[in-house]
């Protein structure tokens, strides 16, 4: 995939969809927090000349919206990895990873329909942002195989970065919308 990383990972605290940045800054702006929401993974198209960006991360060690009893600000706005939390991933064929958490101490040994029971809504955000990750990778790969989206390719890091920051950015969703692709429910739920 010629995606690329825009910051090294370690570099990297909360990711969100693009509509959840927007949503998430526009909360910061009213709140007067800085949130420093960047964008993290790209690539560019020489098609447009646009960098397309993929996700975006905010730029903090610890989040700017946990207010001084540990409660979300932005709770309305959270992003879904957020609403996820502390369910990591979950596939069609694997077991969810659950993350350590004080609430739940052996979900090692739960199987994942014992993992869906248990954390219900939570489970169905983590399908939702998963199945919305497995759409955009799909999206990405027929862009590129009809030659819609042309990458950079072989083009140095350093070199690429710089053009990248230089150049007009487009959300991947306000791509999708302008080449007036279909998008599934889930996003236009989300994103509306
Ligand atoms: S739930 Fe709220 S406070 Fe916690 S990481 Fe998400 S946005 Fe930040």
């Amino acid at each position: 995939m010629p995606i690329i990383q825009l910051v090294p990972v370690e570099q990297m605290s909360l990711s969100m969809w693009d509509w959840e940045a927007k949503r998430l800054s526009k909360k910061a702006k009213e709140l007067g927090i800085n949130a420093d929401i960047k964008p993290f993974r790209a690539l560019y198209d020489l098609n447009t000349n646009k960098t397309i960006v993929m996700s975006y991360y905010m730029d903090h060690d610890s989040c700017p919206f946990l207010d001084e009893k540990n409660l979300c600000k932005a709770y309305n706005e959270r992003p879904l990895i957020c609403k996820q939390f502390p369910i990591q991933t979950v596939s069609l064929e694997e077991k969810p990873t659950v993350m350590k958490c004080p609430a739940i101490k052996d979900a090692e040994n739960m199987t994942k329909e014992e993992i869906s029971n248990y954390f219900k809504e939570i489970f169905d955000f983590a399908q939702k942002n998963d199945s919305l990750i497995e759409w955009q990778n799909k999206k990405i790969i027929e862009l590129l195989k009809n030659k819609k989206i042309r990458p950079i390719k072989d083009y140095p890091y350093n070199f690429l970065l710089k053009r990248m920051n230089n150049s007009e950015k487009i959300d991947f969703t306000e791509y999708i919308f302008e080449e007036k692709i279909t998008i599934p429910k889930e996003i236009e739920e989300e994103a509306n």
